[in-house]
């Protein structure tokens, strides 16, 4: 009866560093296996066990800059003086087949591409607190102490940006996080705005048809009345 956009839909998680984005998306992609992570590329150095290629494109910084000039980018932008982007090429290739494409980007980045992109999905992950956000910047062991300050500085400017986004999800308990997540793509893939085409079928012709059925009783009550005596 209706036909529905089969194109991807583009989704941008945002957060605080330490929220615990990286981790939720990983396993909503693990639990469904048409959502594709796109791979941005970043002038920071690699983390212990992090890979070229699927973490990031390890970039040197004049080789960013390049990029930049060369419009290889959908956004990108400054975090930690640092440059972090999203390269075009895949993202239109797989939305285009369907495939929907999560964008973990920090607040300017996915305020750049509610410009580009309006009909994107948004959520914002947000800790439980403040001090457990700082406990998982130190768990976590990926920055010293003067980072995981500079990080948590940075913080407090993008929590106060959470009303921008469509939905926000608290990422206390993992498991009840991901769930939410994936709720919220699900329910995003019912909107009335993805409906693309309504096709009525012939009203007339479908009542012929099922009048025609073999096994259909036609009489009408009062035969049915005069069988029975
Ligand atoms: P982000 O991608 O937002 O910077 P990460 O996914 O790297 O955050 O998570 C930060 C740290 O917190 C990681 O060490 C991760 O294992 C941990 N973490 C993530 N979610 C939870 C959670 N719900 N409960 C406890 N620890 C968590
Ligand atoms: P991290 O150094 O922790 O991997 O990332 C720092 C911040 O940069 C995080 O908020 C992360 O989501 C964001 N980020 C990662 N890739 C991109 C990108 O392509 N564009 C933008 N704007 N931010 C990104």
């Amino acid at each position: 009866m209706i036909k529905q956009k089969k194109q991807g839909q583009l989704i941008v998680v945002s957060g605080p560093s330490g929220a615990g984005k990286d981790t939720i998306v990983n396993k909503v992609v693990e639990n469904n296996k048409n959502i594709w992570i796109s791979v941005s590329a970043t002038s920071r150095k690699p983390r212990k066990g992090e890979v070229e290629g699927v973490n990031y494109f390890f970039l040197e910084k004049e080789d960013f800059e390049e990029k930049i000039n060369n419009n290889y980018f959908l956004e990108y932008a400054e975090y930690a003086n640092n440059y972090y982007g999203t390269p075009k090429e895949k993202i239109v290739e797989k939305l285009e087949k369907g495939i929907d494409v999560i964008l973990v980007i920090e607040i300017q980045g996915a305020k750049k591409i509610k410009e580009l992109v309006p009909e994107a999905l948004f959520i914002f992950i947000m800790p439980p607190s403040e001090k457990t956000l700082l406990s998982r910047l130190k768990n976590r062991q990926t920055e010293d102490k003067e980072k995981i300050i500079e990080r948590f500085n940075i913080a407090y400017k993008e929590i106060n940006e959470v009303t921008k986004y469509n939905y926000v999800v608290v990422n206390d308990k993992l498991d009840e996080a991901v769930d939410k997540v994936e709720s919220i793509i699900k329910a995003e893939k019912c909107r009335v705005d993805r409906i693309e085409e309504m096709l009525v079928a012939n009203k007339e012709e479908i009542i012929h048809e099922f009048l025609m059925e073999e096994d259909f009783d036609n009489s009408t009550i009062s035969e049915k009345i005069m069988e029975e005596k």
